[in-house]
């Protein structure tokens, strides 16, 4: 029974009616027209997904970090300003977009939006911005300058212990090393008073000062509010994806359904063909997508204990095992609905017969034809019943009246 839908339904997808099979050509050209529409189709959701507000979004990894995490020390906080100021000037690609892009920031809770706000006032300062950048050039020298000054001094040490334990003198080369680590030294002491002098300044600026003390406020009711909204954006969002992703796939497909319906109507073959394949492909994205919403959603929010004891018994297999016979019942169904409400077989013969075409290739029948002029199908059998001729394609006897067995 299945396997027999499956077969006409693989029919509907690979030739236009049983007598005239599909040329491979033509094949070829309806599969690219597939793959082009499921390919347009997944990056235009993608595209239509990225308009909602995601919970990394509306409160960022930096906004977490300084104001829920605490991590923003006063040893580090520079350099992690820094890598925040100096994003847009080190981001030169034409995929980057700056954080501080008035529609990302507008999609922010508003306690990160202020963040990015002061954050963004301080990288517009030129002068602050120029001193970030002196900083990164002289850390870029310090630490080329360091790991030189840790090869001399590998090289110092191991001379050392061959001198003692040689007994030799070489002094010459000893003392030569010796000297160039001390210049070394110096200088990445210089380097050291010169970036303390740089970060003395950036901590005297008025807007660096405005931050530090928007972050020290500990302010454990700001801390809550954040978590709380993220956690419910988090929640939310799942639900609130799949919804919006739909209110882009449901028309379409409606659309190519509709199509599919009123091609067989029409009995337009070419058309039947199209509108199967497109009905199909525009199936497959919201079949992936509830599944996916599904599967994330039931191990998170649903049957919490079915998937505490399933883990702890190492079974969590089982889960994916019915997941995956859940999916190809769900593809069956689908199947079945699409080939009997839209391509049945059995309405579009009635449908040929009320217009007096061949059942069978749908061609206009001569008047009082029995047999098919184009493709030799005999129209008429005898009545079980009555055993008089009448129509094949019906449902009833065309003599008698009483319903003919399939
Ligand atoms: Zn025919
Ligand atoms: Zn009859």
């Amino acid at each position: 029974m299945i396997r027999q839908r499956m077969l006409k339904f693989k029919n509907r997808l690979f030739r236009i009616n049983d007598e005239e099979p599909l040329s491979k050509l033509s094949l070829c050209v309806i599969i690219a027209l597939d793959l082009f529409i499921l390919f347009v189709v997944f990056q235009g959701l993608d595209d239509h997904t990225r308009q909602l507000t995601s919970p990394a979004e509306y409160v960022p990894y930096e906004c977490r970090e300084v104001l829920i995490q605490n991590n923003w020390t006063e040893a580090n906080r520079i350099s992690k300003l820094q890598n925040l100021v100096l994003a847009d000037y080190n981001n030169y690609s034409y995929q980057y977009t700056s954080q501080f892009e008035s529609s990302r920031i507008q999609k922010m809770h508003p306690v990160c939006r202020e963040f990015f706000k002061k954050i963004q006032a301080i990288s517009q300062d030129k002068k602050i911005l120029d001193l970030f950048k002196t900083l990164a050039q002289l850390e870029v020298k310090k630490n080329q300058f360091t790991s030189g000054f840790k090869e001399t001094k590998d090289v110092y040490d191991t001379s050392l212990l061959e001198n003692i334990a040689e007994n030799d003198t070489k002094e010459d080369k000893l003392s030569s090393i010796s000297s160039s680590m001390k210049d070394k030294e110096q200088q990445i002491e210089l380097f050291n008073s010169q970036i303390l002098d740089i970060e003395k300044q950036l901590n005297a600026e008025d807007k660096i000062k405005d931050l530090w003390a928007f972050i020290q406020s500990e302010d454990a009711a700001r801390r809550d509010l954040l978590i709380k909204d993220f956690k419910n954006s988090e929640f939310r969002y799942p639900f609130k994806e799949l919804l919006w992703q739909m209110l882009f796939l449901l028309p379409l497909f409606i659309l190519f359904y509709f199509w599919g319906v009123r091609s067989v109507a029409k009995d337009a073959k070419l058309q039947i063909l199209i509108s199967a394949h497109l009905i199909v492909i525009s199936f497959i994205p919201i079949f992936f997508k509830i599944l996916k919403t599904v599967l994330d959603l039931i191990p998170r929010h649903f049957f919490k204990k079915f998937f505490e004891i399933l883990t702890a018994l190492h079974i969590v297999a089982i889960w994916h095992y019915l997941v995956i016979i859940a999916s190809i019942g769900c593809a069956l169904i689908a199947i079945y609905i699409i080939q009997n409400k839209i391509f049945n077989k059995h309405r579009l013969q009635l449908k040929r017969l009320a217009k007096g075409k061949c059942y069978h290739c749908g061609k206009n029948l001569p008047p009082h034809a029995t047999s098919c002029p184009f493709c030799g199908a005999d129209q008429q059998r005898n009545c079980p019943t009555c055993n008089q001729r009448t129509f094949i394609a019906g449902d009833y006897c065309a003599r008698c009246g009483k319903p003919l067995e399939s």
